[in-house]
């Protein structure tokens, strides 16, 4: 396919989606494909007062929507599901072109979106609160669970469309409004899916202003970050951004919901199935090309079984279709930008310096044309846990190491700055389990014989340390969303003060 080709093949999925071509041609803002290096867009940059504008509109929906009752709300995120659906194949592919995921990812993504539409429309069913015993006669002590306002959303450019929706969905049925930041490297597919949401909002009913997209980089997101008018700010990025932006929110007394870098890690024990262990981090490792928050990034391999599994990963990686992620069989695509494959350079050389012995990593399909970054994917045998270990570098290098020891391997899994996601492969239900408990993995997930990569929306999302702290999606993360009162009703004929107190006036 010619460059021109894929230009246009842009084109016509975005007008298919309902976009407007007056939104991604004649901007400012260029758009490349990875697959090509190609300009597929070019995007207008919103300036401050288009934020400030967007959120004021946000809020004034906020003020509508909020009384509108949360089983009703939950029917625009159906409808918003049903409109998904029905576009997934081509806002899959946008994901594909726009981001450089396989075909299989790119509409995994939108599936995933669809999923907690699901999920968010039986939450509207389910937002409970407590009741709690109370001290004092004839009272009754509850929560209740209110809209809180305008939720903020910066998301990152590996996963475009899908972190939006863990938010959005949650924040509709919540009774929040929401002001979106994507990643200025995927814009287009932002548009694909504020189009879609207009569909569904038209169908609904719902105010305008509800779900409000600002196309900008970093400056858009500080102005979103500051703004006294947005309470909860959900920030998806790199841990140098979580630094910045964490503070800022801080400062206001906002809410953060902060997704940030892993740097995520398999222990393999005497026990495991080794088959099922090359599997595992094959996808864990090598998909998305290594440029997802949850890859896995550290192996730790038992001696007595290292010379039996890291030939085959070796195998397995020197196989693994590298290309064009259209194409049928092509597992690993393209890096996102030359910045992308530059920091991998960096860190294989680091590795290198630090004693490690590399197998791959060097670019590939060079005749793609110079701006495009195909790399096949490095496998490192470090000799220790040096500091490029510790570092997130976003592209797929796996550092494999040896351990003999549990304790000090679970020592060593844990001394990283990062805690996003986490695994052990072993048939020992003593590993297994210790590994769960509190003295083993301190991430936010951890996983018994499956890799760290490739969460479902049912759990709770995120991790600890510099991962930021915050939970997205499933189980109870919606109450991040909500603002929680509590309230004492007295329907006796005395005052009863708790603890004891008396305070009796004539
Ligand atoms: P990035 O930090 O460069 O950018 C992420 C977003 O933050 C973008 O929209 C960007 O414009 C915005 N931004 C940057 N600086 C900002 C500031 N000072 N104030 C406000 N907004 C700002 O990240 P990226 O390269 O797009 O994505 C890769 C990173 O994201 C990796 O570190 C990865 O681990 C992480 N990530 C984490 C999760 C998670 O759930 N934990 C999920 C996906 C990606």
């Amino acid at each position: 396919m010619t460059a021109s080709a894929l230009a246009a093949e842009t084109s016509e999925i975005l007008a298919r989606l309902g976009v407007a071509a007056s939104a991604f041609t004649g901007g400012t803002m260029t758009v490349r494909s990875p697959i090509s290096g190609e300009v597929i867009g070019a995007v207008k940059e919103a300036s401050a007062a288009d934020m400030s504008a967007a959120i004021g509109r946000a809020h004034d929906a906020f003020l509508a929507w909020r009384k509108v009752p949360a089983p009703k709300r939950g029917e625009l995120v159906r409808l918003f599901g049903e409109e998904l659906r029905a576009a997934k194949a081509d806002l899959g592919r946008l994901v594909t072109i726009e981001a450089g995921k396989i075909t299989s990812e790119g509409l995994g993504e939108v599936q995933e979106m669809i999923d907690i539409c699901d999920f968010a429309v039986g939450l509207s069913r389910q937002l409970y609160g407590l009741t709690i015993a109370t001290e004092r006669a004839s009272h009754r002590m509850m929560e209740t669970w209110h809209p809180i306002g305008v939720v903020g959303i910066i998301s990152a450019f590996n996963f475009p469309v899908a972190v939006w929706s863990w938010n959005a969905a949650l924040a509709f049925v919540c009774g929040d409004s929401v002001v979106w930041k994507p990643s200025e490297k995927t814009p287009l597919t932002a548009l694909a899916v504020q189009a879609l949401y207009e569909k569904a909002a038209a169908r609904a009913g719902a105010p305008a202003g509800l779900s409000e997209l600002v196309i900008g980089g970093k400056a858009a997101g500080e102005a979103l970050v500051n703004d006294t008018r947005v309470p909860v700010v959900s920030a998806t990025g790199s841990t140098a951004m979580g630094r910045a932006v964490g503070p800022r929110l801080a400062e206001r007394f906002a809410r953060a919901i902060l997704e940030l870098g892993g740097n995520n890690a398999a222990i393999i024990a005497p026990s495991a199935d080794l088959d099922l262990v090359v599997r595992g981090v094959a996808f864990a490792a090598m998909g998305t090309a290594g440029q997802r928050c949850t890859t896995l990034r550290r192996l730790f391999v038992h001696d007595s079984i290292y010379d039996a599994l890291v030939p085959r990963l070796k195998k397995a990686y020197g196989s693994v279709k590298v290309g064009d992620p259209r194409e049928a069989g092509v597992l690993v695509g393209p890096l996102i930008d030359k910045a992308s494959f530059d920091r991998m350079q960096g860190a294989l050389s680091a590795a290198k310096a630090a004693g490690g012995v590399v197998t791959g990593g060097e670019r590939t399909r060079e005749d793609v044309g110079a701006d495009a970054h195909y790399v096949r994917p490095a496998i490192v045998e470090m000799p220790g846990q040096a500091d490029v270990v510790k570092t997130e570098t976003f592209a797929p290098i796996l550092y494999v190491m040896r351990w003999s020891d549990f304790d000090e391997v679970l020592k060593l899994h844990n001394d990283v700055p990062q805690g996003l996601s986490s695994s052990i492969f072993t048939n020992d239900l003593r590993q297994a389990e210790t590994f769960l408990s509190v003295v083993g993995s301190d991430c936010g997930i951890a996983n018994v014989n499956i890799g760290p990569s490739g969460a479902e929306i049912g759990g709770a999302f995120g991790g600890e340390k510099e991962t930021g702290g915050g939970r997205e999606a499933g189980s109870d993360a919606w109450k991040a969303y909500m603002r929680r009162a509590t309230n004492t009703i007295n329907y006796g004929r005395d005052l009863p003060l708790a603890q004891g107190v008396s305070f009796d006036v004539e």
